[in-house]
């Protein structure tokens, strides 16, 4: 249950309005700073660390509207300075720990009305992404409860966490839980467009029992706070998800500045393709290609980036594909029929819609999308196959090859040649190919006859090999470990 205080009627969202079956998704307000939007979150609470930050202010702006959602001041070179000063390990004993965690995640299930409508307004979500971001960052905090709680093992120290805006909430948790549970202090460093559901985590995280200097957050660029973070020698480890590029000047700023095996774990970007050979079902195929590529607006580092299709059933099911496409309702993330929202921010939508109009002659369909909004109309292109994608478009837009019987070797070997590992998908129903495909393909996530988005935690860890990450996967049994100070080894005698 939220409290009353946040329900006050909103300018946020524009005038009040009805969503169908009854709820109301429109209860939000206009949040002027991070600490207004915490305030009554829960009664109080000690307050977040920014809120004693200096620096500049940065409004966070509504992708589906323009309108400000909040005034954030960033984290300037004094107050990382102080962070990392002030930084604890959270010394209580580990069933402790994970028990504050498991708390936690109540607070957050409690909470969901401000946390759905602060991922809307923020982030643009949909209901059900919003509802699956929510899930799966309670997943994590129980997960790393249950994995560490009857661990003694010793923290390593003061831990960076660099998180994105895709997974607001779920990626932001799932670093920093995991880093937590280990004992150590963190330092956490939102996304740039995504402070204040960080903010409103944080809050609940300390009101939960998270000791203040255990855990602190810095919003702000990655040229002042996740610099400063990633250089500074007290720092005993680094947690990052974000671009392949990104982590590559992470590692080197690390490389020069912290001691020698100072951890790195990047979860990291992905040309993932999914193969549907003639054997496949199609009407199941469609539905798992439409959820792979459209969900998200594309903004998954698991989504799909190049379908390769059989030759001989290719018209029929690329056109099953346009259909589908067709459906797809893009508009207001808070409105349950919404399948798509918004891109993150006009940059991102230029940078699609640029690489989509140089490749005009390519496109086989695209569907409309409203004017208002940095939203990007979902649109599919004709490419030879993965050797033709230069890099990683993140938003709606899948590429399409297609193959004939007995090429599926040379499919796997162009996937594979690219370098990155994250994600891959096979729709077929013969299982020795099931078997052989799944051997033959370098990723970290393999899913068959189904989408290949929303690993789910504990079931599915998720991460990438090759350009796509370092491992250990999230949410998977040796993630939590990587956070723990090495054993002493004891030496042979
Ligand atoms: N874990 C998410 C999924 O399986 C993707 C995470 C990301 O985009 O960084 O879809």
């Amino acid at each position: 249950k939220a409290p009353a205080s946040l329900l006050a009627p909103a300018d946020l969202f524009g005038p009040r309005r009805k969503a169908s079956k009854g709820f109301d998704l429109s209860d939000a307000r206009v949040i002027e700073t991070i600490e207004v939007a915490c305030e009554g979150v829960i009664p109080d609470a000690a307050p977040i660390t920014v809120s004693a930050a200096t620096g500049t202010a940065l409004t966070v702006t509504n992708p589906a509207t323009g309108a400000a959602v909040a005034q954030v001041i960033e984290a300037d070179a004094a107050t990382v300075a102080r962070a990392l000063d002030d930084a604890r390990v959270w010394d209580a004993p580990a069933a402790e720990r994970a028990a504050v965690l498991r708390r936690a995640a109540d607070l957050y299930e409690e909470t969901f009305g401000q946390i759905f409508a602060t991922l809307a307004a923020e982030a643009g979500k949909s209901w059900g992404d919003a509802v699956g971001e929510l899930r799966e960052a309670c997943d994590f905090l129980r997960y790393y409860a249950a994995e560490g709680e009857s661990s003694a093992a010793a923290p390593r120290g003061i831990i960076a966490a660099i998180s994105p805006w895709n997974f607001p909430l779920a990626i932001f948790t799932g670093q920093i839980s995991a880093a937590l549970m280990a004992g150590n202090a963190v330092l956490a460093k939102p996304a740039e467009a995504t402070p204040l559901i960080a903010a409103i985590a944080v809050r609940l995280l300390h009101a939960a029992g998270v000791p203040a200097a255990a855990l602190q957050l810095l919003p702000g660029p990655g040229a002042v706070v996740g610099t400063a973070i990633t250089s500074d020698p007290r720092v005993k480890g680094v947690v990052f998800t974000g671009s392949t590029a990104t982590a590559q000047r992470i590692a080197a700023v690390m490389a020069d500045t912290l001691e020698p095996g100072t951890p790195l774990i990047a979860e990291t970007g992905g040309l993932n393709a999914m193969i549907v050979d003639s054997t496949a079902l199609p009407e199941q195929a469609v539905r798992d290609i439409v959820a792979s590529a459209f969900r998200s607006a594309g903004q998954r580092c698991s989504a799909l980036r190049c379908l390769y299709v059989q030759e001989d059933i290719a018209p029929h099911l690329l056109a099953m594909v346009k259909g589908a496409m067709d459906e797809l309702k893009l508009g207001d993330p808070r409105a349950l029929v919404t399948d798509v929202g918004p891109v993150i921010d006009a940059r991102a939508q230029a940078g699609i819609l640029d690489y989509v109009a140089a490749r005009e002659g390519a496109v086989l369909h695209r569907t409309a999308a409203p004017a208002e909004g940095t939203f990007v109309a979902p649109v599919m292109l004709k490419v030879s196959g993965i050797a033709d994608l230069e890099r990683e478009v993140f938003g709606p837009v899948l590429h399409v090859a297609t193959f004939r019987a007995g090429e599926i070797g040379a499919v796997i070997e162009a996937v594979n040649a690219r370098g990155y590992g994250l994600t891959f998908g096979l729709h077929s129903r013969i299982d020795a190919r099931v078997q052989e495909v799944a051997e033959a393909i370098r990723v970290g996530n393999t899913y068959v006859n189904r989408n290949q988005i929303g690993a789910v935690v504990g079931s599915q860890p998720f991460g990438g090999e090759g350009l796509s990450g370092t491992g250990p996967k999230a949410g998977g049994p040796l993630y939590l470990a990587r956070f723990f100070a090495p054993e002493p080894v004891a030496a042979p005698n």
